[in-house]
């Protein structure tokens, strides 16, 4: 397997933007290269932010820093803007619009779509099985030798599984594709991540946020880790000072607040439990999926299978100002929605109005 040969043509020509701190040490001298304000910034804070400098393009301390907590090597670190940034970034670098092709098994994540769409790239949506793993026939019967990327998002989304790792790893050494597994929501799973692996398979990508377990959804930020030389493609092709020195700072304050982050998972677990237990004793309610993540997957009983009581309790929630995620027009979600884990108060508040609604 040669990541090379998966690249796109003019990605391998491209030459990078480069600036005249790479040529110079650039965090110190007189610095006259880049039209900053010398004088200072208009953004005052007792923290000394140098906010009218551009942040560093290489993100050297975003890497030591996550080195440090996950003792996974700079080397194989790249962060974007949230990992939405990350996901268009790599579409660019592997596929051709209009020639190669990407592997989606559903139902998953919709931005892996929309991210192909908006690039031109032509999707092959296949289903993953009745409990939501890979289904390796199908995937088989799709694969072909335009398909670059495949897709894998585990725990899934809507779904809350975590995926089996053996049929992850037999799709990394069987295919000679770049295989992406989306972990947003590890942090509430007990195990199950693939991060360890990417020094054994040179074409698997792990994508890890900070807008779940971390809190931090408005600071935008997320990263990858895989093999170098799928990170200095990155580094190629991403905008030059994509992380802004606000959201850096911010990730360096939440990482010294670690218990707090594991406080909140311990009681988003308990109460993604407790809500199941709940939801499940209620009769027009089919099914509660098991959930590794921060959201529970609910489908409905109804005889008219046209996602009637799935969109009636939709609607009712959202009248009384609860709002759900309508997954019911997903393949094999037929009268399913998906509910967030709220803090105690609320969901309380939300299994009172469900009780009542049905
Ligand atoms: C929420 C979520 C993300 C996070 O995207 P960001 O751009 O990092 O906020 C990524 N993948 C999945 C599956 C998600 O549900």
């Amino acid at each position: 397997m040669e990541i090379k040969d998966l690249v796109r043509q003019n990605i391998l020509n491209l030459k990078p933007y480069t600036s005249a701190r790479d040529i110079y040490d650039g965090d110190k001298g007189i610095l006259l290269d880049a039209n900053e304000n010398s004088c200072g910034s208009t953004f005052t804070s007792i923290e000394n932010l140098h906010l009218n400098r551009y942040p560093d393009p290489h993100q050297k301390d975003l890497r030591q820093l996550i080195e440090n907590v996950l003792s996974i090597p700079h080397e194989n670190l790249f962060f974007g803007v949230g990992s939405d940034e990350i996901i268009d970034l790599l579409i660019r670098v592997f596929c051709n619009p209009g020639k190669d092709k990407v592997l989606i098994p559903e139902p998953t994540y919709g931005m892996y779509k929309v991210a192909c769409d908006i690039n031109d790239i032509e999707t092959s949506e296949v289903l993953l099985d009745d409990n939501f793993q890979i289904d390796y026939k199908v995937i088989r019967a799709s694969y072909t030798k335009n398909t670059k990327i495949i897709f894998l998002c585990s725990p899934n989304n809507p779904t809350g599984n975590l995926l089996i790792k053996q049929d992850v790893l037999q799709l990394c050494k069987e295919f000679n594709s770049i295989i992406i597994i989306d972990e947003a929501y590890i942090d509430f799973a007990i195990g199950g991540s693939f991060i360890n692996e990417i020094k054994n398979y040179p074409n698997l990508i792990i994508l890890r946020t900070f807008s779940k377990a971390w809190g931090l959804a408005g600071i935008r930020l997320g990263y990858c880790a895989a093999n170098e030389e799928i990170i200095n493609l990155l580094f190629k092709v991403k905008a030059p000072y994509n992380i802004n020195s606000l959201t850096r700072y911010a990730l360096e304050i939440s990482l010294r607040n670690s218990e707090l982050k594991e406080k909140y998972i311990k009681s988003i677990i308990k109460e993604r439990e407790r809500l199941k237990n709940l939801l499940e004793s209620l009769p027009d309610i089919a099914n509660v999926f098991s959930s590794e993540a921060n959201f529970i997957l609910v489908k409905f009983n109804d005889s008219t299978g046209c996602n009637t009581k799935a969109k009636a309790v939709l609607t009712k929630l959202a009248e009384r100002g609860i709002i759900v995620r309508d997954r019911s027009t997903q393949p094999k979600l037929e009268n399913c929605l998906r509910i967030s884990i709220g803090n105690e108060e609320e969901n309380d508040l939300l299994w009172d109005t469900i009780k009542k609604i049905i």
